[in-house]
């Protein structure tokens, strides 16, 4: 009898949060939007900015990537040199692929870590790489943010004083707009103002059901 009323006490587990996928282009926004997901009280792993937490903590890591890259690839204080390793990785495929199969599969974990530490019914995931890595496949959905190009190279002139042709180079290595657009789940177009976006974001996150 005793043992019945204990079961019944017992709380139901909490449901795993569903992943929503954030992404989008150089330049299109996906990080103001992913700043906005955050005012609402949704909780936002960012990808790229773990990343670069991780090749430092993480001693494996360092011995990974010097031994793929040289110890270059580490200043003289032991910090992830990102400009020599960019420069090392920008044009060659095959080096950038190996650096990727060192750092995503921690990138993944230490993701994973997070969502366990999550209360909330949605959270999303930061990803530049979303779709060419294929990790929509593990998103409930994906929300992709996209605008003209002329528009992203634009404001990443601005922001990262580049010039056209620099960003519009790295542009051109990225997965076409057309490609994403065919795959996502949601879509903001992002080629107006801020208080637009904003409002675009509060429609889509809160239709996620
Ligand atoms: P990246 O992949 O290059 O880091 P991103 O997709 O994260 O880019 P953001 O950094 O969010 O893009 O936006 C690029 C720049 O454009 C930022 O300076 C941002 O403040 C600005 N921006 C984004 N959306 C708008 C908008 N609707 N109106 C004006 N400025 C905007």
């Amino acid at each position: 009898m005793e043992e019945l009323h204990s079961e019944a006490q017992q709380p139901e587990p909490e449901p795993a949060p569903k992943i929503i996928g954030l992404t989008g282009g150089i330049g299109s926004g996906k990080t103001t939007v992913a700043h906005f997901i955050e005012e609402f009280g949704f909780p936002v792993y960012y990808s790229d900015d773990r990343a670069k937490t991780i090749v430092n903590d993480s001693e494996e890591l360092k011995i990974k990537i010097k031994d793929l890259l040289g110890d270059a690839s580490y200043d003289e204080n032991g910090r992830y040199d990102r400009k020599y390793v960019a420069d090392k990785v920008f044009n060659n495929r095959e080096l950038l692929q190996q650096l990727n199969e060192i750092i995503h599969p921690a990138v993944r974990i230490d993701f994973e870590n997070w969502v366990k530490k999550q209360t909330k019914y949605l959270v999303f995931k930061e990803t530049a790489l979303l779709f060419e890595l294929k990790l929509n496949r593990q998103c409930y959905k994906s929300l992709l943010v996209t605008a003209e190009d002329n528009i992203r190279i634009k404001r990443v002139m601005d922001r990262d004083d580049k010039t056209y042709r620099e960003v519009q180079s790295v542009m051109e290595k990225q997965m076409p707009e057309k490609d994403k657009i065919k795959i996502a789940d949601c879509i903001i177009y992002n080629n107006t103002n801020l208080e637009e976006l904003k409002e675009q974001t509060e429609k889509v996150v809160f239709s996620i059901e």
